[in-house]
């Protein structure tokens, strides 16, 4: 038996009532109603508290989220409801998933999953393998060179520039293309490892996890089982550290490929260089150029005719 306490707008708390009409009790002392359905118990207090109390209180109290005052809100969703991953996940046989190159103007977004066991996951930790964002190009390369040495099971994929501006054209958010690849990295990864024990699959969340079902449910693709997600993911988990490190050491290998391809060194990020590098590009190679090396929609690319 777990309890969750909220506020709420006496309004939003009269509504409760209301929806709960058919389910209601005897109200306490204090309270404008209580009502029982069958793992909750929700009292409303004439101060704006909601209690729920009862076996799976989140379930109820989720329905009300949205109304409730942020400031009181104790937890977010995503750290305690169906997604959030057991803390024994980390240490146990799991597959981990991470992105690069999101942030990023010129080059593609990459994801990367990994697969590891108890002893795979100590190995990869004694060759420091941490989140990639605190690592230089060059040791995260070295990183991945460990990864691959180990010959742990994973997957990596990528997006390329082309395909992502089309797909961008077409209606996908940043985070269907994220979610959809997520998904078919895992996917992928798990026929790899179909034969072997599995504990659960931890994403770096980086969006909802209902957002995250909805564009997985969109193209007809159904979750994998025992899916979790996690913010700095990275910092729990070796597998999704590892998974980072290979998709940030592709992403780097790509811009050095697209470099080449342009003729001089495209800057990562998103900053004041990299306008002045799309307003090259469309220099040398003409505008339509862009759409193979950047992604064409951020503002970037149009705050790269002010150097034109
Ligand atoms: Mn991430």
């Amino acid at each position: 038996m777990s309890q969750i306490v909220e506020s709420f707008p006496l309004n939003i708390i009269d509504e409760m009532k209301l929806f709960y009409k058919a389910v209601l009790t005897p109200a306490p002392n204090g309270a404008i109603f209580r009502a029982k359905t069958n793992n909750c118990v929700i009292t409303g207090y004439r101060s704006g508290k909601v209690l729920f109390q009862g076996t799976t209180p989140m379930e109820e109290a989720q329905k009300w989220g949205k109304h409730a005052k942020l400031s009181h809100m104790k937890v977010a969703k995503s750290d305690v409801g169906p997604f959030h991953p057991p803390e024994s996940l980390y240490t146990s046989y799991h597959i981990g998933s991470d992105e690069a190159g999101t942030g990023d103007y010129f080059g593609p977004i990459t994801v990367g999953a990994v697969y590891v066991t108890p002893a795979t996951g100590e190995k990869l930790k004694r060759s420091g393998i941490k989140d990639s964002k605190s690592l230089s190009d060059k040791r995260i390369q070295e990183l991945a060179n460990e990864i691959i040495a180990l010959k742990v099971p994973y997957s990596l994929l990528v997006l390329s520039n082309e395909k992502y501006n089309t797909l961008q054209k077409r209606g996908w958010t940043q985070g269907k293309m994220k979610s959809i690849m997520h998904h078919h990295a895992i996917k992928t990864l798990l026929k790899k490892v179909e034969d072997q024990p599995l504990e659960g699959i931890l994403i770096d969340q980086f969006c909802e996890p209902s957002i995250y079902k909805r564009h997985v449910h969109s193209e007809n693709e159904s979750l994998p089982r025992g899916l979790y997600f996690k913010t700095k993911a990275e910092s729990h988990s070796i597998a999704v550290a590892a998974g980072s490190i290979l998709a940030r050491t592709r992403f780097v290998q790509e811009m050095e490929r697209l470099s080449k391809k342009v003729g001089f060194e495209l800057p990562k990020g998103a900053s004041k260089k990299v306008d002045q590098s799309a307003a090259e590009i469309i220099h040398k190679h003409g505008p339509d150029y862009l759409a193979t090396c950047a992604k064409v929609h951020f503002a970037n690319t149009h705050k790269a005719e002010h150097y034109l």
